[in-house]
């Protein structure tokens, strides 16, 4: 049987500027499943990352409430949030977010060193294929391979939830295949869920269900028949 992960409801986001303002989100309610993959479609601005901003408890809703399990996170403190996606939450963003001055390995340790780490930086180097290259800065590796190194990085802990907004955003399609198939195999193997944003329709292939938004709204959610592997999509 399955079991809820993450529940939203009534979700909104509003910035204000003097007289007008922006509902960034306005009244979603979303469940998430433990060990599903959901995949966010929609154009730019349509509300996606405000929206796994907010599941990430990275940001607060204006409205509108998110239950982890059967904990209210919107109830919860900044430094209890800091401690839920310390331990719980994994991230990767288009621009690979790792620090310049550390290599591949210390960027890794960085994360492993917070806390109780579920795995060693090394495994998840190596579950990366990226062990060989452990002792590279940043700025000696491809794009693919800096954004698996941040996979590895989301991975270390073991989160319950990984959170991908537009991982594959600024990779070629061959090198965006093989980190869709490194989200896959960690999703697979450790049952994390995965709520992955892209504007590439091809890449919902590989979800579950499929999300799509348009102007703060999620406009339909679909199950996805057809599931694939990301080295199957046709691109
Ligand atoms: P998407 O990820 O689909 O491109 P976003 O969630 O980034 O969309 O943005 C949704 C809307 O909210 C856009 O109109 C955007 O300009 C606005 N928005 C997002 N973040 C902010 C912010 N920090 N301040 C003001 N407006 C914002």
């Amino acid at each position: 049987m399955t079991e809820v992960l993450l529940e939203a409801k009534g979700l909104g986001k509003r910035y204000a500027f003097g007289e007008t303002f922006v509902d960034a989100l306005a009244n979603v309610d979303f469940s998430l499943q433990t060990g599903e993959l959901v995949v966010v479609l929609g154009p730019s601005g349509s509300g996606k990352s405000t929206f796994l901003n907010i599941l990430g408890t990275l940001d607060r809703p204006t409205v509108g409430t998110l239950n982890y399990k059967n904990e209210l996170m919107t109830e919860k403190t900044d430094e209890e949030l800091c401690a839920f996606r310390r331990e719980k939450v994994g991230l990767v963003f288009q621009f690979y977010n790792l620090i310049p001055s550390l290599t591949a390995l210390e960027n890794v340790q960085l994360i492993e060193s917070h806390g109780e780490s579920a795995m060693s930086s090394e495994d998840a180097l190596r579950r990366l294929n990226l062990w060989e290259r452990r002792n590279h800065f940043p700025s000696e590796l491809s794009g693919g391979e800096q954004q698996r190194v941040a996979i590895a990085r989301a991975i270390v802990k073991k989160p319950a939830l990984l959170l991908c907004d537009e991982p594959t955003g600024a990779l070629d399609v061959s090198t965006g295949v093989v980190v869709l198939q490194a989200i896959e195999e960690v999703h697979h193997d450790f049952g994390v869920s995965v709520m992955l944003i892209t504007h590439n329709v091809m890449i919902a292939g590989i979800a579950d269900r499929v999300i799509h938004m348009s102007g703060g709204k999620i406009t339909s959610i679909e199950k996805n028949l057809k599931h694939m592997l990301a080295r199957d999509l046709q691109w």
